[in-house]
């Protein structure tokens, strides 16, 4: 089974050629903000030298204006971090940055090695020594030990030895390049932004909410198995480095991405609104209104509401000030979390008949509290919907399920689960609910909802 400390799940942003590149990496990462909170960093260039901060906490809690002026230079590659539990240490933070042969190299990751454990004995074995448990180390490794003298030809022999799920951002003091792995699971799109001085600057970005604050225009998405060489001057060269085999993550489209995003040509929010349609259509119940678990029920309680004529109702109140209860280590902490972060209006749901929309169960536990609080609330009936299938697999390429153990799907049929959340009803979208919402035009990871991995983790 692979090492869960090998995993990450993030945001990176690549800024080329712009006088406030740090400005508008930080920028970026703010508005990705929701694909990792437990840390954030910026690695800036300045034609000379490297300058780097990074540390534990949001992005907005990690710079400010006196750090952001320290980070200087044109490019500037940025990152944040959702990590689980335990391997918290501001080591683990990113940009990875290195001193070696060729002078000085950063790199984001979003994803994660398949092969991440061989591949670090393997280093280890020849001698090397490493500081973080960050599978994105592993290539600091390889490209300072390849024998090549341009850093573009050591990149291209280090991802040649890594599997599994990568966008990637490098920069040295004058380049930047971007990967994206042959199945193009993790998402990454390229933009455009004007120089002050009227040339051309370049972001790449995992999500395209970032292109909309900073004012980059979208060029178009970087393709599976792409090279992306960014150099002063020139338009990026692109080198399609592998044989392309799509499989993009429909996780994204269900939970991760921000749902004002467009990934890979299609808007998240019109998506996940589709997927409350049929939902509506495949497992209907009567009932006095539709009320969505925020935020990430929302625009399919919307599609719900729209297709079974059901009044919706935000009839449950989100806290914003509470970090994402999924990744607190103990049961315990994890259900006063959702407490914390979720509070039912009894005015709003007393005597009547709910149906509550989420986007995914994974443990059962906010599924079980959310029903005891609308039950508690007053709520005569609580049936649950959710918009994806069962989560019944983990992740090996960088959402943070957990292991296949601790999902509830994985292990009971869908009355179990009913049981245990003590709902009235429950119904998940079906597989082929879910193709029909996203479109069947791309071909699309769902390991997470089939089992059928298309890389197997290495031990
Ligand atoms: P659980 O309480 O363990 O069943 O988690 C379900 C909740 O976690 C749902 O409200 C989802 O929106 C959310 N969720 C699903 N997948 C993830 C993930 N990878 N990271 C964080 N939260 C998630």
């Amino acid at each position: 089974m692979i090492n869960k400390d090998f995993n990450e799940k993030c945001a990176v942003v690549g800024v080329f050629n712009s006088k406030s590149a740090s400005q508008t990496a930080y920028f970026s990462l703010f508005s990705m903000q929701h694909r990792g909170q437990e840390a954030a960093g910026i690695s800036s260039s300045d034609g000379k030298k490297m300058h780097t901060i990074k540390d534990r906490g949001l992005v907005t809690q990690v710079f400010d204006e006196v750090k952001l002026a320290t980070l200087k230079g044109d490019i500037a590659i940025g990152h944040t971090r959702y990590s689980t539990a335990g391997d918290d240490s501001i080591l683990d933070a990113q940009p990875v940055y290195a001193r070696y042969d060729l002078g000085e190299l950063a790199i984001v990751h979003n994803g994660n090695f398949t092969n991440a454990e061989p591949v670090r004995k393997k280093l280890i074995d020849k001698g090397a020594i490493f500081q973080t448990h960050m599978d994105t180390e592993n290539l600091i490794h390889l490209i300072a030990k390849s024998d090549k003298t341009e850093l573009l030809d050591r990149i291209m022999d280090g991802v040649k030895k890594v599997e599994g799920a990568f966008s990637l951002v490098f920069s040295n003091e004058t380049q930047m390049f971007a990967v994206r792995d042959p199945h193009g699971f993790r998402p990454l799109s390229l933009g455009k932004i004007s120089n002050e001085n009227g040339e051309d600057g370049y972001i790449v970005a995992s999500e395209t909410c970032a292109f909309d604050l900073v004012g980059a225009k979208f060029i178009r998405d970087v393709k599976a198995g792409e090279l992306l060489i960014f150099e002063k001057g020139k338009e990026p060269k692109s080198i399609q480095l592998f044989e392309p085999n799509p499989h993009h993550c429909i996780f994204e489209y269900v939970y991760f991405a921000r749902p004002d995003s467009t990934v890979i040509g299609k808007n998240v929010y019109k998506l996940r609104k589709e997927m409350g349609r049929n939902l509506a259509k495949e497992s209907p119940v009567e009932a006095d209104m539709v009320v969505p678990v925020p935020d990430g029920g929302v625009p399919s309680a919307l599609g719900y509401a729209e297709e079974s004529g059901i009044p919706f109702n935000m009839a449950i109140m989100r806290n914003h000030y509470v970090g994402r209860t999924f990744i607190e280590p103990t049961q315990k902490i994890r259900d006063l979390k959702v407490k914390m972060k979720l509070s039912p209006m009894s005015e709003v749901v007393g005597g009547k008949r709910v149906i509550v929309i989420d986007d995914s169960i994974v443990r059962g536990t906010t599924s079980r509290q959310i029903v005891r609080m609308l039950k508690e609330a007053g709520a005569k009936e609580v049936h649950m919907r959710i918009s994806s299938p069962p989560t019944t697999h983990p992740c090996y390429y960088g959402v943070d399920t957990p292991d296949q153990e601790q999902l509830i799907a994985s292990k009971s049929t869908v009355s179990e689960i009913a049981k245990y959340i003590e709902a009235d009803s429950l119904a998940y979208l079906s597989n082929d609910g879910l193709l029909d919402s996203v479109g069947r035009d791309l071909n699309y990871c769902q390991a997470c909802f089939t089992g059928d991995f298309v890389i197997e983790p290495k031990e």
